[in-house]
């Protein structure tokens, strides 16, 4: 997996001050994106033990609130296995923080799927371990610079553990 950049003290993508990871590859192509520099699964650089080392060093600091993936797309093909096992790390070294996830797929579309194939039950695993998942692509005509975590009126930010629980959309608050 590549990726283009990990942001520090990040205020934008997800509540409290963040560690981001800004993965490379996304399908969506999603017209006026903002980082459409990420789309190519090539670009980028590889995520390595140093990328690894710099968001733990994030992450250890007491008023980090937890990490964002970002892209790109994590639920992108190409990304799904080592998102997960990010994610697994970053689960068993900081009990307390909490997971984000950006992806351009909706809810419904990831999770209505059944668990046939490798890449959906990635996806979904990613899902049942993360708490929260902004999902959708961007809409430019529902495009609102007012919306909290999200740029289009179209995309949720979704509670995962509360939707699993009611088995309907909750968002998060
Ligand atoms: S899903 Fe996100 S990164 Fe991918 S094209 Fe859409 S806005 Fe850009």
């Amino acid at each position: 997996m590549n990726y283009h950049n990990i942001v520090h003290d990040d205020m934008r993508n997800g509540s409290g001050l963040r560690v981001t990871l800004f993965v490379s590859g996304c399908e969506h192509h999603c017209n006026e994106c903002h980082n459409p520099q990420t789309w190519n699964c090539e670009s980028g650089i590889e995520f390595d033990t140093d990328a690894l080392t710099e968001i733990f060093e994030q992450l250890d600091k007491e008023y980090i609130s937890g990490i964002t993936f970002s892209g790109g797309d994590p639920l992108h093909p190409n990304n799904v296995r080592e998102i997960f096992s990010l994610i697994q790390k970053v689960r068993n070294r900081y009990k307390h923080k909490t997971v984000w996830i950006y992806t351009g797929y909706t809810w419904e579309e990831i999770m209505s799927k059944p668990r046939m194939d490798d890449i959906t039950i990635y996806r979904q695993n990613i899902i049942f371990t993360s708490d929260v998942l902004v999902d959708g692509e961007f809409q430019r005509d529902k495009a609102d610079v007012n919306y909290h975590w999200a740029g289009s009126a179209n995309q949720r930010v979704i509670d995962i553990k509360k939707t699993l629980e009611n088995n309907d959309i909750v968002l998060w608050k």
